[in-house]
């Protein structure tokens, strides 16, 4: 039997349905998260539990539950569903309300719902690299909060989709974003350089080890906006996300990058990203199917 978790009930997965006045369903008003999976562990779950309640809290959503109480519930879902490698996606939104722009009274709780998914680490696309897209960014003006509102993101990915990439890499004019689930990095001689975390971007978990890896291991970085004249001369790219971890980019829109193989710099990142992993969740198996 696989389960979900509905305000906070662990039930039967098929029986998690949602109200048509959910504001989640109608406004896309909500936040969310993803945690990976590995080994049964969930990595990083306290750094995606801070950041949803960060989440809420710029939205003004007053969580049912404190971090703590998810994280049990949600250790209680993995071993349910008895997921070894996969995600947990979880999300709030602002309950279940006779559709109103305007928020409902504060009696009104918020609707919390989490679910898994048994998904391998992308282990070929991470050994060969992937082809992105350029695209505008158009976004709003807080893609720091981790929004259920992902319109703008959607159609980014399906351009890239219909193109037969990846992952769409956006730009505000001449200044390249992020991309539309994960954040872009580019190695320029030795330096690796990086969008700050302002409003323009999502602060991701991962862009956040790799940050701290590259402090760990005196690799120099540098937190600051680059062209896309920058991103296209690049020596290296790569993009960072829960699923996709480092990942190198070795085309955009029909181009090599560098030499179209994976850096050697995006390379040593993957091997101490993985070292992380490992340290949080055990050892894993590279070659296998993981699951
Ligand atoms: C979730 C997300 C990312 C990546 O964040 P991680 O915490 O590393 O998964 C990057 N950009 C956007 C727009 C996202 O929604």
């Amino acid at each position: 039997m696989e389960y979900a978790i509905l305000n906070g009930e662990l039930i039967e997965r098929k029986d998690a349905k949602v109200d048509i006045e959910d504001r989640g369903y109608q406004f896309g008003d909500g936040v969310y998260e993803v945690i990976r999976v590995y080994n049964g562990k969930m990595f990083t779950a306290e750094e995606h539990l801070n950041r949803l309640s960060e989440s809420c809290e710029k939205i003004g959503l007053n969580p049912g539950f404190t971090k703590e109480e998810l994280k049990t519930k949600l250790e209680q879902l993995i071993g349910k569903n008895k997921i070894g490698f996969g995600t947990v996606y979880l999300q709030y939104s602002r309950g279940i309300s006779p559709r109103n722009h305007a928020f409902p009274g504060s009696e009104v709780p918020a609707a919390f719902v989490a679910y898994t998914r048994e998904a391998a680490r992308p282990e070929e696309n991470m050994k060969s690299g992937i082809k992105a897209i350029l695209t505008e960014d158009i976004r709003w003006l807080r893609c720091d909060i981790k929004s259920l509102n992902l319109l703008g993101n959607l159609l980014a990915k399906q351009k890239a989709a219909q193109s037969g990439c990846f992952e769409a890499i956006q730009h505000r004019g001449h200044t390249v974003t992020e991309g539309s689930s994960s954040n872009i990095f580019i190695v320029s001689g030795d330096k690796l350089v990086t969008h700050p975390a302002d409003h323009f971007i999502l602060n991701g978990i991962s862009r956040q080890k790799v940050l701290e890896i590259s402090h760990e291991n005196d690799i120099p970085f540098e937190e600051k906006a680059f062209t896309i004249d920058e991103l296209l001369g690049a020596d290296e790219i790569f993009i960072s996300s829960t699923t996709a971890e480092v990942m190198p980019v070795i085309g955009i829109d029909g181009s090599p990058v560098k030499n179209g193989k994976p850096g050697e710099l995006t390379q040593k990142l993957q091997g101490l990203f993985l070292e992380k992993i490992e340290k949080e969740c055990g050892s894993i198996q590279t070659g296998a199917l993981n699951s």
